[in-house]
């Protein structure tokens, strides 16, 4: 029996719009990548993140980062994990500070001491009240990300790097004011913004648009998160304002109990979004790696970045 195509599917094909290909990446210099990781709770996840900083070391990052908690609640942890990294490892540590909780020369001395022990990058950030309060500054603190990077402007000659919100920060006052936020930050000191996950990259290149006309010129560097469990990525994009794309719900639908399906989404769809970014001329990205490597080793290979030994 001879089987033809639907007419519908003939027409698409005789007159359907053709797709242009991704550039080849023959030639194609591999993007700066650097990694963001949480600090261990237990030696069980310390033992995880050591496994995971070794393995995605070979990938010779830009630096890698550590983040605080909520409310300044993991700052020993941050400080013993950065100090490890620096001990223990060739990489350039980045240590998250926050203004919450703290005054001014706690955090100053929190500076001055990753400063005495060779971290020089900083990635300075208002930071969230623990527990899904609201944000009040501290009375003798540091109230927001710019007042943050002007205070260790004066501490050292740190590198600092500051949070970008392509689809606006939740609380800021409008997308204009915003905006004007981080070119605030960024006169202050920064040298190079990292953004909020984000999943829509016509949002972020609109961002890039938006900030070019602000007169904004540091880099915007896109912050990558390869979601391979959708419902608990679903909830941290709803509390920090990332809109999560029907498709991507729709993909995930159904998968709750089949973590392989799962991985092997989280891994073509982030390849697509970060493949389309570097046909758009982005050539730096930052890794939400969640202390897992493997995703995020599979998607800087596909940037075209190789570890050493390769
Ligand atoms: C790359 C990245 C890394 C992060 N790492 C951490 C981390 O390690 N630990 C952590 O706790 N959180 C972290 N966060 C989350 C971050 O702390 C929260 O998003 C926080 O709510 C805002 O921090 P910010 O530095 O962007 O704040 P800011 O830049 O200070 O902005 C906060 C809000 O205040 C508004 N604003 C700024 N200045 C003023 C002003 N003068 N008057 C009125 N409104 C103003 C802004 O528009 C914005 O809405 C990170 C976020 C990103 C994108």
């Amino acid at each position: 029996m001879i089987h033809s195509p639907h007419p519908a599917t003939l027409q698409r094909w005789a007159a359907g719009a053709r797709i242009a290909p991704l550039p080849a990446r023959e030639g194609a210099a591999p993007p700066a990548i650097s990694f963001e990781f949480f600090p261990p709770k237990t030696p069980a996840l310390e033992a995880q993140l050591w496994a995971c900083i070794e393995r995605l070391a070979t990938l010779r990052p830009q630096f890698v980062s550590v983040t605080y908690g909520a409310g300044g609640s993991t700052q020993e942890r941050t400080h013993a994990t950065v100090l490890r990294i620096v001990k223990e490892t060739s990489l350039t540590p980045a240590a998250h500070l926050t203004c919450v909780g703290a005054t001014r020369e706690e955090v100053d001395e929190v500076a001055r001491r990753y400063w005495a022990a060779g971290v020089k990058h900083i990635v300075a950030l208002r930071g969230d009240a623990p527990n899904g309060e609201a944000y009040t500054p501290h009375p003798g603190g540091y109230a927001f990300a710019s007042d943050l990077v002007a205070g260790l402007r004066r501490i050292a000659d740190f590198e600092i790097t500051v949070a970008a919100y392509p689809e606006v920060h939740p609380q800021a006052l409008s997308p204009q004011a915003d905006l004007d936020n981080l070119k605030r930050k960024l006169d202050a000191g920064a040298t190079r913004a990292i953004t909020q996950v984000f999943f829509n990259n016509d949002i972020y290149l609109n961002f890039l648009d938006k900030a070019l006309a602000a007169g904004i010129t540091a880099p915007i560097v896109p912050g990558i998160m390869p979601v391979s469990n959708f419902k608990q990525a679903a909830s941290f994009c709803a509390a920090c304002g990332t809109s999560v794309p029907k498709w991507m719900a729709a993909l995930f639908e159904g998968l709750d109990d089949d973590i392989e399906t799962r991985r092997m989404v989280a891994a073509a769809t982030t390849a697509e979004q970060v493949r389309i970014l570097q046909a758009n001329g982005i050539d730096e990205f930052h890794f939400y790696t969640l202390n897992r490597p493997d995703l995020v080793y599979a998607i800087a290979r596909i940037l075209g970045v190789k570890p050493l030994t390769a």
